[in-house]
């Protein structure tokens, strides 16, 4: 199978490709992504990777199962050495025809497939679908709808729906799990602000709405029933940070910066009152919005382009979240946003890089259909 793919592959690289294959050419030129560490590349049978690099290279590439399966277990996996999740054997049996493996130990749910300890685990779709699903969420730069996603990779909506929520959380890096995340600040400027984000009071989660606006009282009409979403950007890094938090009440923007950003960094907010007391463990600039001129470093812009950005978003593609749901989104999208460029600021990331950025993210997190729908009783907060 293997084999007979690599064929066509090539088949495609040295033919007459028609228009719609051109995006393949040049795959194993000295591309700077073909670097050996990278997760996820595939060596071909002549030592040099094998990368998809548009979405039809990708649905084409991951519709055959082995490469998919290759693409999983290099996830899993990535020292290449396969081992039972349970016990840690490495004297795994592969059976070929479930594309499982099977641990030797007699124990629960000793057969595994390299979907498990990722957030696609017990998931009986297909890890080709995964693979295109995540290409997807990954790269589109406004987002992708559960409809689009059902059409595309061939599963009812709801099952894209489910999927696209595990992808966000594989995404976040507020998950849990996720054990590397590195607070922002330190060398540049850390640029603060909250946005309110729309939806109407009634759609609320009924116990977070109860909360909402007993916390609330007292605010504007402007924003009452709105969920606030707190976001940092680091300036120099160009990495965002952003997390749903519950109210506007000074401990908890302090708390959250605290989490967030390096004790010490320079800060800069807007006058919201709630800000009052940033100075004890920050260097804080107050943004003026009558005199920006006097010293023009000090604003938020860019925080608030990527507010409008996640709006855009929101509104164009997702139309009606609730808020129970908003932190996902909010997710997805500092994923992309931090994934636009490469460190140097300058040279953009393909499609491919985001993809094999977001994949190993993967690792270690689990989402239920019942956390998801909230029916589990919490708020996720
Ligand atoms: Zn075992």
């Amino acid at each position: 199978m293997w084999r007979r793919n690599l064929l066509l592959w090539e088949s495609l690289l040295v033919g007459n490709p028609s228009p719609r294959f051109i995006g393949i050419r040049n795959l194993t030129g000295d591309n700077i992504l073909d670097k050996s560490t990278s997760v996820c590349d595939i060596t071909r049978m002549d030592g040099k990777p094998m990368k998809p690099k548009t979405l039809q290279d990708a649905i084409l590439f991951f519709s055959d199962p082995d490469n998919a399966l290759e693409y999983m277990k290099r996830l899993r996996w990535p020292d290449g050495q396969v081992y039972c999740p349970r016990c840690g054997r490495t004297d795994v049996v592969y059976l070929n025809n479930q594309r499982k493996w099977q641990c030797k130990s007699v124990h629960p749910k000793r057969q595994f497939s390299a979907k498990v300890g990722t957030v696609m685990e017990d998931s009986p779709i297909p890890a080709d679908k995964w693979l295109t699903a995540v290409w997807l969420l990954s790269n589109c730069k406004n987002g992708i709808s559960s409809y689009e996603v059902a059409k595309a990779i061939g599963v009812t909506q709801k099952s894209a729906w489910f999927m696209l929520h595990r992808i966000r959380l594989g995404l976040s890096l507020n998950a849990k799990k996720f054990g590397t995340k590195k607070k922002v600040g330190g060398s540049g400027p850390v640029e603060v602000d909250e946005t309110f984000v729309g939806g109407k009071l009634k759609n609320m989660h009924k116990d977070r709405r109860e909360r909402f606006v007993s916390e609330k009282t007292g605010a504007s009409g402007g924003t009452m029933g709105k969920t606030v979403v707190m976001g940092m950007l680091d300036r120099s890094l160009r990495q965002v940070r952003a997390k749903v938090i519950p109210n506007v009440k000074r401990e908890t923007l302090q708390a959250t910066l605290l989490k967030e950003v390096k004790h010490g960094s320079n800060v800069y907010t807007d006058e919201a009152i709630g800000y009052d007391k940033v100075s004890y463990n920050f260097i804080h600039d107050v943004v003026n919005h009558v005199e920006t001129y006097v010293d023009g470093q000090v604003h938020t812009n860019g925080i608030e382009n990527f507010w409008s950005l996640l709006k855009r978003t929101l509104r164009g593609t997702y139309v009606a979240v609730e808020p129970f749901h908003l932190e996902r989104y909010v997710d997805e999208q500092v994923f992309r946003y931090n994934h636009r460029k490469h460190e140097d600021q300058k040279t953009p990331m393909t499609d491919l890089e985001r993809f094999e950025a977001a994949l190993p993210m993967f690792v270690g997190k689990r989402l239920t259909y019942s956390e998801v729908t909230g029916k589990d009783g919490t708020t996720h907060f």
